[in-house]
């Protein structure tokens, strides 16, 4: 077969790869089940079973110290946990409704949790329980959570990180979006209720940014702002920065385009001291600013995280949030430098998203999948992964806070326990079907829980 998938007649294949093929077709013939060069689309009869293969795996997976490539780690009342918030009375999938038996499993496995519900009574005992336990642990309690779950290190999604949070377990991945919307955003914020939420918190990270750079207005001209951006992202860089992260998909399609900065120039002229922009001379700002922002990440060596799934929020549209849309940018040779991570695998779409990770320097990562897939649809997603670029595949939590009761601590395990069994799952089909050996198997779940991940960043 060649890389198309279609078959090549002998005599037009080279010398040498008949020669291999033939080394291969003999040694397929006398190998043992299991580890067999052929791979068979079904568990041989009586050979091996899966349920057993399944249970050794298991035990070693859950040994492998974790990575969590995606988190947003804090106490519920701490509003810098994202540069976003869930509008009200959002519509919340089936698997992570506080309805869910699972979530109060997993309190039960973290905490002892008595009960097997959330009402707002049984939630009080979780509050108080958690609220001694920080008195008592202080900047300590989070890590304490970590080595109680496994992991050891996490990339806090966060506006900036608390002092609750240890620097050597939680690195942080900054938010860059604010920095498309410098202007009045009125006409942007009509589009619905959801944008006027969150394109208002935009405005409050770029004020908070440029507090940071001592600067009180907007630059007076494009070079200014550019400057802006470049500083910025050094700067964030410098206060422990590790990744920066666009949850631009929430505002607009993640298509950019790449317009000239003779396009660009008279539209910062004409309203960085004020006026509405219409859309699409904001939307052609935005592209511009973006490909900044990368130049960034290619200069100081930021890798480039972004939100490529569905979201919270009823209105988010899938069409514009599809990863797929960044592939004009991800195969740009321009960017080969740049580290880019898809975050939550573009879910639904991460059949076809696993194809973008072809290119070497991008990545798929599946946090919030394993919290809203229950473990079977997501042994049938990652075995697809595991199948395609296996190192190029990462794993993440999206843990967050529900609320004071339900914390990011209960979400960690409940994410970790659930991916660790899919994990298992796939694997054990995989070495069932002779695709691959046990070895090889572990191999895989530690590049995926682990290696893959920790060698993006600087440590
Ligand atoms: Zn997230």
């Amino acid at each position: 077969m060649n890389s198309a998938g279609m078959n090549v007649p002998q005599a037009a294949m080279p010398k040498s790869i008949a020669i291999t093929a033939a080394v291969f077709f003999f040694a397929s013939i006398s190998c043992a089940p299991r580890t067999c060069a052929q791979a068979s689309p079904l568990p041989p009869k009586g050979e091996a079973d899966v349920h057993e293969i399944y249970e050794r795996l298991l035990p070693q997976i859950q040994k492998i110290p974790i990575f969590d490539n995606h988190a947003h780690p804090a106490f519920a009342d701490d509003s810098d946990v994202d540069a976003m918030a869930a509008p009200e009375g959002e519509s919340e999938a089936f698997r992570i409704r506080e309805t869910n038996p699972e979530l109060a499993a997993a309190a039960k496995g973290l905490f002892g949790y008595p009960f097997d519900d959330f009402s707002p009574e049984h939630g009080k005992w979780l509050e108080a329980k958690t609220t001694e336990m920080k008195k008592q642990q202080g900047a300590k309690y989070f890590s304490n959570i970590l080595d109680r779950v496994g992991i050891e290190t996490v990339l806090a999604n966060r506006v900036a990180m608390p002092d609750y949070l240890e620097p050597t377990r939680f690195r942080w991945v900054f938010f860059v979006d604010s920095l498309l919307f410098p202007f009045d955003n009125t006409q942007l914020e009509k589009r619905d209720s959801d944008e006027a939420l969150y394109l208002h918190l935009q405005e409050r990270v770029l004020l908070r940014y440029m507090k940071q750079e001592g600067v009180s207005n907007l630059p007076g001209d494009l070079a200014g702002y550019e400057a802006l951006i470049r500083n910025i992202v050094a700067d964030n860089q410098k206060r422990g920065g590790v990744a920066m992260k666009f949850e631009a998909a929430y505002f607009r399609s993640l298509y950019f385009s790449d317009p000239s900065r003779e396009e660009v120039e008279p539209i910062y002229r004409k309203y960085h001291a004020g006026g509405i922009p219409t859309n699409d001379e904001y939307r052609v700002f935005e592209d511009y600013v973006f490909r900044r922002l990368l130049d960034s990440a290619l200069a100081f060596h930021v890798p480039v995280h972004f939100h490529s799934a569905v979201g919270i929020g009823d209105y988010y549209n899938l069409r514009n949030g599809n990863g797929l849309q960044l592939e004009n940018v991800l195969r740009d040779p321009r960017y080969l430098g740049v580290t880019f991570v898809l975050l939550h695998g573009c879910y639904p779409y991460e059949r076809q998203a696993i194809w973008l990770s072809a290119m070497k320097n991008v990545y798929l990562d599946s946090s919030f999948m394993e919290l809203i897939m229950y473990p079977a649809a997501l042994k049938d997603s990652l075995r697809q992964w595991l199948e395609v670029f296996p190192d190029k595949i990462i794993f993440g939590t999206d843990a967050f806070p529900f609320n004071d009761a339900l914390g990011a601590e209960v979400t960690f395990w409940f994410g970790v326990n659930s991916a660790r069994k899919a994990l298992a799952a796939a694997l054990a089909e995989m070495v069932a079907e002779g695709e691959v050996t046990e070895a090889r198997a572990l191999e895989l779940a530690h590049g995926y829980l682990h290696d893959n991940a920790a060698k993006l960043i600087r440590r």
